[in-house]
């Protein structure tokens, strides 16, 4: 299965810096046979910055609306994001579920939408510090995990990033065999619920240039979401040749 290295922006770089940072990436990084990467970029970059770089289906947003279209002052909507030059959209990020109190039933509505325009899905999911401490992690990834795919799903078009909340911009991580074991988990779950035999997981939580060498070792990770580490094309990249080894 080809591995994948997503890099989050979250809310930095704008048109200058995330022009200058995606065009250090196309020229350091190139998508190998064993890998690609994806950039999630601030959404009013995308269009300028996907005119100018030469490699295609790299881009996508880091959030759609819940809606198709309609008084959501603010919001934009999933057919807008395939219009900017988009290929994927990351649903249910936990800075989103907590801050925006985005629950299951909103990310359901997403995940539908997003689905109907055929892009390319990064479901994020990840339990509180709390639910990993009291060993509920795994009840909290079933339930992010559940009911909440269409019907007709292509399954083929979703990717799977277990991000601790607790992980996320902290510089903590998980021990490398609770990593491995909610890995393995997301995937035996997702074949008991959906018949799904190959699905991609990637990590996500202060994965870096330090530990991106064990992580990576772990045989059902295939891949990374990087936030803060991605905002250095270096250190992207170096993260990008460890997954390539
Ligand atoms: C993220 O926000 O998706 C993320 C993984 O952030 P960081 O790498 O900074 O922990």
């Amino acid at each position: 299965m080809k591995k994948v290295l997503a890099a989050n922006w979250k809310m930095n770089m704008g048109m200058k810096e995330g022009l200058k940072l995606a065009l250090e990436v196309e020229k350091k990084i190139k998508s190998t046979d064993k890998a690609n990467f994806i950039l999630f970029p601030s959404i009013h970059t995308i269009s300028f910055i996907n005119k100018i770089v030469k490699k295609k289906n790299i881009f996508g947003a880091q959030d759609c609306s819940q809606f198709e279209n309609g008084s959501y002052t603010g919001d934009i909507s999933a057919k807008m994001i395939k219009e900017l030059g988009c290929t994927y959209v990351m649903i249910g990020h936990s800075e989103r579920r907590v801050n925006y109190k985005e629950d299951n039933r909103i990310i359901k509505k997403k995940i539908h939408i997003a689905a109907k325009e055929k892009l390319k899905i990064i479901l994020c999911v990840g339990e509180s510090y709390k639910a990993y401490k009291s060993k509920k992690g795994k009840l909290i990834i079933n339930n992010q995990i559940k009911d909440i795919f269409p019907k007709k799903f292509n399954f083929k078009n979703l990717i799977i990033a277990y991000e601790p909340v607790w992980a996320i911009g902290s510089n903590k991580t998980p021990k490398i065999n609770e990593i491995n074991s909610m890995h393995s988990y997301i995937k035996q779950k997702m074949n008991n619920l959906y018949k799904i035999d190959e699905i991609k997981v990637l990590y996500g939580g202060s994965l870096n240039s330090k530990n991106c060498k064990s992580i990576f070792a772990i045989k059902s990770v295939d891949g990374g979401l990087v936030g803060g580490a991605s905002l250095k094309s270096s250190e992207f990249k170096f993260i990008y040749d460890t997954l390539n080894k």
